[in-house]
């Protein structure tokens, strides 16, 4: 190597320190502490790899002054493997100025390119390794101390440059992902800094007031309360006590905030202290949740307990009426009352087990237990039976089947297929106070069968079409009302027909009758049925 003034020394040193200093793209620093490196050692050509700690590898990161067939066969070196490897490996500056005598320590790459010295020096910093600088020349010529001490000190520069661009990454990388987590979140979080003013609303909080990020972020917690209040269905909301509790470390206690704004949900809000390990506060979260779903299914559930005791004493009182009715002494019935009496026995026996039957039907489908057991079956003669055990039911209404008959056979369970039907048609009637016709239309086509009970009753509105099908759902309106039910009947039909492989809906003329549809799959598909 060249001689050098010290002064030329000092000046790289210094220009290599204030790239470090005043640049943030590593990339940029490690080709300028490249160049200075080359001209202040008088070397011909030289690399940088940065270690990759997961694999173990060097890789080419910068290089000046080689060929691109030696950049595309030096582009990853396995630790070890040569005297650039050995350098990491060992942690130790290694020179040579006799290459191609020193096979061991080189790789093909060098040798073609002719290079006699070799001076490879790890990276570090904060006695890690962090990568490698290689300089080499073709030139045969001695490596002084001091080349040594001065490529040692630029090292020194690198590998602080390395280091803290790696720390800069994951510090992103650590950013980025707690941002994304806290933008997935699927309730709502609300950051706010120890000066009460809000500094995050992830998009779910956004949803669920309805109120964008940026008219919240940046004001106070104050405005973040009367906007919610402004939505609120009691205005008076327990958000400041909460936020109290929270700052005093109590016990993290809720509240649940009913909007009327954007579509009435129900909410559960709940602040906790932001601090780390064993340091005093310094922010408050706001967890949102919407509550609204669970809030109707406990109401559901209180009115089906409601609804079920109803249904249940109805029959019961019926039951124990007639039969102390017949069990009176005093009083001789003819054989005709006497059948009567047995027969409205009889009959409020099977709507008490027919109730029973639906909550044990509700409890094994809520245990994912619902067993169905399909297999290939005839549904005319089942639509055909099904339909003359539920004609008798009233006087009012006239059933009528349209099935396309011969129709292919099904898998399907046939009882559960029969409740499923019996559920639609008993309904058709039920919420046809005014009688009319029920038609039941049997249909196949390429790999299903499809069928269809219509009525001409109340009608269902477009908005309650799905909701029908949720456990425990009525339609809270007076003409329903009037005609009881547990809500159970659908979902239970829904959970059969999906279990056979089928789906099941509604469509509606509100005011001008329901029809339900529901398929079965076809034992066998079929290319070509006529419809
Ligand atoms: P239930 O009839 O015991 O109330 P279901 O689960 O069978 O329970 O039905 C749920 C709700 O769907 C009923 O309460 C009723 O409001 C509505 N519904 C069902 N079938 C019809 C129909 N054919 N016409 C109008 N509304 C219907």
């Amino acid at each position: 190597m060249s001689q050098r003034a010290r002064s030329d020394e000092l000046s790289a040193l210094t220009d290599i320190a204030a790239q470090v200093n005043c640049t943030q793209d590593l990339d940029e620093i490690l080709a300028g502490a490249l160049e200075t490196t080359l001209n202040v050692i008088g070397e011909e050509s030289g690399e940088i790899f940065l270690l990759d700690q997961d694999t173990g590898n060097l890789i080419l990161h910068t290089h000046r002054g080689v060929s691109p067939a030696f950049v595309a066969e030096e582009s990853i070196i396995p630790l070890g493997a040569c005297l650039c490897g050995q350098a990491v490996a060992t942690r130790q500056l290694l020179a040579t100025t006799d290459l191609e005598n020193d096979p061991l320590r080189t790789r093909g790459a060098c040798l073609r390119e002719r290079f006699s010295t070799c001076v490879r020096l790890p990276l570090m910093a904060r006695g890690r390794a962090l990568g490698l600088l290689a300089v080499q020349s073709r030139a045969r010529h001695a490596i002084t101390q001091a080349d040594r001490e001065l490529l040692m000190a630029i090292g020194n520069q690198i590998g602080i440059a390395i280091a803290n661009a790696q720390l800069i990454k994951d510090a992103e990388q650590r950013r980025a992902t707690l941002h994304s987590v806290m933008n997935s979140l699927v309730d709502g979080l609300i950051l706010i800094n120890r000066h009460d003013r809000v500094t995050y609303m992830n998009p779910c909080a956004e949803e669920i007031l309805a109120l964008p990020a940026s008219t919240i972020v940046g004001q106070k917690l104050d405005d973040l309360h009367y906007q919610i209040a402004s939505q609120a269905a009691d205005p008076e909301i327990k958000l400041e006590q909460l936020r109290l509790a929270a700052t005093c470390h109590e016990e993290a206690a809720s509240v649940e905030i009913a909007l009327t704004e954007p579509d009435g949900r129900t909410l559960q809000a709940r602040f906790f202290p932001i601090r780390h390990a064993g340091e005093q506060s310094f922010g408050l979260g706001l967890i949102l949740r919407d509550v609204t779903r669970e809030r109707e299914v406990d109401e559901m559930k209180s009115r089906l307990l409601a609804t079920v005791s109803h249904e249940l004493r109805t029959p019961l009182a019926s039951i124990k009426g007639f039969a102390t009715t017949l069990l009176r002494r005093d009083v001789q019935w003819d054989e005709a009352s006497r059948r009567d009496f047995l027969s409205i026995i009889d009959e409020e026996s099977d709507r008490l087990s027919e109730l029973i039957g639906n909550l044990l039907d509700m409890s094994r489908i809520e245990a994912g237990e619902l067993a169905v057991e399909p297999e290939p079956i005839d549904l005319i003669p089942l639509l055909r039976e099904t339909a003359a055990t539920l004609a008798p039911l009233s006087n009012n209404h006239h059933l009528q089947l349209e099935l396309a008959d011969p129709l292919p056979l099904v898998l399907a369970d046939a009882r559960r297929t029969r409740q499923v039907l019996r559920n639609l048609i008993e309904n058709a009637i039920k919420y046809s106070p005014e009688g009319g016709s029920v038609r039941v239309t049997a249909r196949a086509d390429r790999d299903r069968v499809q069928v269809s009970v219509a009525d001409e009753g109340i009608g269902i509105e477009p908005d309650q079409l799905d909701r029908i099908f949720d456990r425990f759902y009525q339609i809270d309106s007076a003409s329903t009302r009037r005609v009881g039910g547990t809500g159970l009947g659908l979902p239970i039909s829904l959970a059969i027909v999906q279990a056979q492989g089928g789906t099941i809906w509604a469509d509606s003329q509100p005011g001008a009758g329901a029809t339900f549809h529901f398929t079965v799959p076809r034992a066998t598909a079929s290319p070509a049925v006529a419809e």
